[in-house]
């Protein structure tokens, strides 16, 4: 069963709200408001090692909570941390490294700290377990400006903001499957571990951007949960899709494979009117990120990556979306070299 097949079954439910189970964010009218509410959850040799760096995790876990906020178009206003810790780490030094970096970027977003949950992380008889984070963060959003997954139009171009496949290319840096240089393994590991959320961008888009999705399990499927929930098709021309230098200059499987199907790179994948594509070059200048239309939407169903010969099957495999949604990218600690 995947990750998709777990939730749909168990629980999807008719919401009343706006906005549930499916999007980024849940939405929900509160008298004059709606508000933007969604929950990520970070759990040790899932999503980190565990020697990492506690200052880098208490930046992400808020980071891709405010990254789902940017695909709505909401402005964070505040948020809530559960934590569950083992004692044995829980040590000032520890503390302090993870609450700087968190209230760093929280005082940045503009979104307070307002509650949470605290305990001990350690099986009965134990010394010792995993560190779990889960924040959940709120933001408002303007109601004649809502937007989710689901409303993309054949004929929409499609955009992506940033570069993307950096933070899959530090993972396999990680695991000896490539040798970069000292210089492109930290870039490369800080966009893995610090991810920037793009939360101006995703405001300045507001009006334009038809749907919106952050890319956190990789661009091929969350694209395809916008072409699912939205009806529609896309030509994807991938000689146009962004990457840095550093990815430009692994070899060309990895290179795909790190491009269209990496996680963890928390861009924003967006598509709009062609209309609007003065309006949406103004918008991300205004906000300092990059922009790139690597396609367009279509009527006929399926995703289809032009451009590129001979792409690896298990990437052609977003036709029928179950095969796209494997989860979360693999970050399986125990084959770090
Ligand atoms: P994202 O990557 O944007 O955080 P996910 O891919 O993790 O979103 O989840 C897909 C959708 O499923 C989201 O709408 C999320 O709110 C919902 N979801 C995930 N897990 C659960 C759960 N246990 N119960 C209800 N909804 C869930
Ligand atoms: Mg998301």
């Amino acid at each position: 069963m995947t990750e998709f097949e777990l939730i749909a079954r168990y629980f999807a439910r008719p919401v009343h709200e706006r906005q549930g189970v499916g999007d980024d964010c849940a939405l929900i009218d509160a008298g004059e408001r709606t508000l933007a509410i969604t929950t990520d959850l970070l759990a040790e040799g899932v999503h980190f090692f565990r020697d990492v760096d506690p200052a880098s995790l208490g930046h992400k876990a808020l980071a891709v909570n405010l990254s789902d906020l940017a695909a709505a178009g909401a402005r964070p206003r505040c948020f809530l941390l559960a934590l569950s810790l083992p004692p044995p780490r829980a040590d000032p030094a520890w503390l302090e490294a993870f609450s700087g970096a968190l209230f760093e970027l929280a005082g940045r977003e503009g979104c307070e700290l307002v509650g949470g949950d605290t305990t001990r992380a350690a099986a009965v008889g134990a010394a010792d377990g995993p560190v779990t984070v889960c924040i959940t963060a709120i933001g408002e959003v303007e109601r004649a400006t809502l937007r989710g997954r689901s409303g993309a139009r054949a004929g929409d171009d499609l955009w992506v903001s940033g570069e993307l496949g950096d933070a899959a290319l530090a993972l396999a840096h990680a695991r000896g499957e490539v040798r970069l240089g000292p210089q492109q393994a930290r870039d490369c590991e800080r966009r893995l571990l610090w991810p920037q959320p793009r939360v101006g961008l995703g405001l300045a888009l507001r009006g334009l951007a038809s749907a919106a999705i952050d890319i956190s399990d990789g661009l091929v499927g969350d694209l395809g949960q916008v072409l699912e929930r939205s009806g529609v098709g896309a030509d994807v021309q991938v000689p146009q899709v962004p990457r840095s230098e550093a990815l430009r200059a692994v070899e060309r499987t990895l290179q795909l494979r790190c491009l269209l199907a990496g996680g963890d790179d928390y861009e924003l994948l967006f598509t709009a009117s062609p209309s609007h594509r003065e309006a949406i070059f103004a918008a991300a200048q205004h906000s300092g990120i990059g922009i790139t239309r690597i396609g367009s939407l279509t009527k006929e169903s399926g995703l289809r990556l032009l451009g590129e010969s001979g792409i690896d099957a298990t990437l052609r495999g977003f036709d029928h979306f179950a095969g796209t949604c494997q989860g979360p990218p693999s970050f399986d600690p125990t084959r770090r070299t």
